[in-house]
């Protein structure tokens, strides 16, 4: 097969291994914190705070690292968001608390995201523990899942004195903050450390143990005053085409799980390699394999730049790494004997939107079909929902959208069933999935069902106007 492809330079290469797998944004050193805090103007209501979904009280964090008080600043973000030191890393931004800053137009935003990571670091470095398990109530909870939608459920609980207990079939618990947020963004070490502190407020966590195979739904739900789903979504789906299950043809998922799991000069990589789908997981898988070593990545994609569901920035991280980028292209076959040598795509057009409301790509006409030479192919079109446990959960009364997510009041994140409360990816039927909306629904859920079971809001339920918890130090 005809090979035209320079390798691009690219000054990453420059560094060691692990070097280029450090956290993408050094800390901010504490001249730089205080002196970043001060140019914050405290605005009464304060549009950031809004804009945030879990509604951190910004001001008052910003206020206090100015003052030097690291500590209460720390509390002040954990007391809105059980994972603060997750969503200062991973959050995008621009999108939500930057880019309402008021200073967002005339100057620069304030750099809320990174302020709010040397707050959390602080924390971390002086272990400083927050919350205590509330008096018990004596009513137990059983949440499914361990990413930050059953973490942030499970704490919040907690501190108002239920008994909970997480199930996670993983080995290790945090969802994908632990195995699918891109190293460089976030280390495995702070989500482990956020699942510590929630195990700290007396949470117990069952790993190894999969709802459906090792614990009925029934057993949970029978044997629990409520039970809260956070499943997230599963595997990248098959693509349906032929060449499909050559040995080079992988997982997105499963390429990002590597690096967080394995020592990195043991992961296998391309040195060609072609991305499908360029969402924030193809975005990820191509920045990864860059930085692992491949000379030529190039995310192909059967819309356009403007329809892409990758974040902006993370569009631009990933130029500036020398990913190429392919749009209105569909692959049609993986090509090869014995292993991938390329894969065959055609030209798009857009017609008619679709259910999504984007416009539906069609074939192009009299395009024709044409190899990109490649040794890896990485699937990074989506995830697949957990379909055989919704279907044990309708026999439970548990409804879903006509989408396939589980169906629940949003005021309340609880389904069709009383006892079962759900949030995070498994309810996101429309909108952007995210990690602090995962968080947020799991806030959203423990309040309703302490209200439900006890009768009484939820000291917890801050909204916009912070009150302290009884529970809180
Ligand atoms: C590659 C990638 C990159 C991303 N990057 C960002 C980002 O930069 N910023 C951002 O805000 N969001 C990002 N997201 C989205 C974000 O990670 C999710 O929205 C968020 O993790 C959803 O949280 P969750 O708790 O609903 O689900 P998850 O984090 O998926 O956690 C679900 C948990 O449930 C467990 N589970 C599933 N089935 C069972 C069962 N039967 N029994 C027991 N346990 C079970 C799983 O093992 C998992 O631990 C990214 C997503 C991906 C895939
Ligand atoms: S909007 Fe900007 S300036 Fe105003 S409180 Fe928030 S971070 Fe500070």
């Amino acid at each position: 097969m005809a090979e035209h492809y320079k390798p691009v330079k690219y000054k990453q290469w420059e560094l060691t291994l692990e070097e280029r797998f450090q956290e993408y944004h050094p800390p901010l050193t504490d001249r730089e914190a205080v002196l970043e805090a001060n140019r914050c103007l405290y605005c009464h209501d304060a549009p950031c705070m809004v804009a945030c979904p879990t509604h951190i009280d910004i001001p008052t964090f910003i206020k206090k690292i100015a003052t030097e008080n690291t500590k209460g600043s720390a509390r002040t973000i954990l007391q809105a968001n059980l994972l603060g030191a997750t969503c200062s890393r991973v959050c995008p931004v621009e999108e939500l608390c930057e880019g309402a800053c008021v200073l967002e137009h005339e100057h620069k935003p304030i750099i809320i995201g990174r302020l709010q990571r040397y707050a959390m670091d602080y924390a971390a470095s002086k272990k400083l523990k927050f919350f205590h398990p509330g008096k018990p109530n004596g009513y137990k909870v059983a949440v499914v899942g361990t990413g930050p939608a059953g973490l942030s459920c499970a704490g919040e609980l907690a501190k108002l004195g239920f008994d909970v207990t997480c199930y996670e079939k993983k080995e290790m618990a945090g969802g994908l903050d632990t195995y699918g947020i891109v190293v460089f963004r976030e280390p495995v070490e702070v989500s482990l450390s956020e699942v510590r502190m929630i195990q700290d407020m007396g949470v117990k966590i069952k790993t190894n143990t999969t709802i459906g195979v090792d614990v009925t739904m029934e057993e949970l739900i029978e044997n629990n005053d409520a039970v809260f789903v956070g499943v997230g979504l599963g595997s990248v789906p098959d693509m349906s085409i032929p060449g499909e299950t050559l040995p080079g043809v992988v997982d997105g998922l499963e390429f990002i799980e590597e690096t967080k799991v394995r020592k990195l000069n043991e992961i296998t990589f391309g040195q060609r390699v072609v991305i499908i789908g360029a969402g924030n997981t193809g975005i990820d898988c191509a920045t990864i394999a860059r930085r692992l070593g491949s000379e030529r990545v190039t995310i192909v994609y059967r819309r356009s730049e403007a329809e892409m569901p990758a974040y902006h920035f993370e569009y631009q991280f990933a130029l500036g790494e020398g990913v190429t980028f392919m749009f209105m292209i569909q692959p049609v076959e993986v090509v090869g004997e014995g292993k991938v040598e390329g894969l065959k795509c055609v030209r798009m057009d857009l017609g008619e939107p679709d259910q999504s409301g984007r416009r539906r790509p069609v074939r192009a006409s009299g395009a024709e079909e044409f190899v990109l030479p490649c040794d890896m192919v990485i699937k990074a079109i989506g995830q697949k929902k957990h379909t055989e446990m919704f279907s044990k959960l309708a026999e439970h009364g548990v409804k879903t959208t006509s989408n396939g997510y589980i169906a629940v009041d949003f005021e309340t994140n609880r389904t069709d069933n009383p006892k079962v409360y759900a949030g995070g990816d498994c309810i996101r039927s429309k909108g952007e999935a995210s990690t602090v909306s995962a968080v947020q629904d799991g806030k959203i859920a423990a309040a309703a069902i302490h209200q439900q079971l006890t009768g009484t809001p939820s000291p917890n339920e801050k909204h916009i106007e912070p009150v302290l918890s009884p529970v809180m130090k």
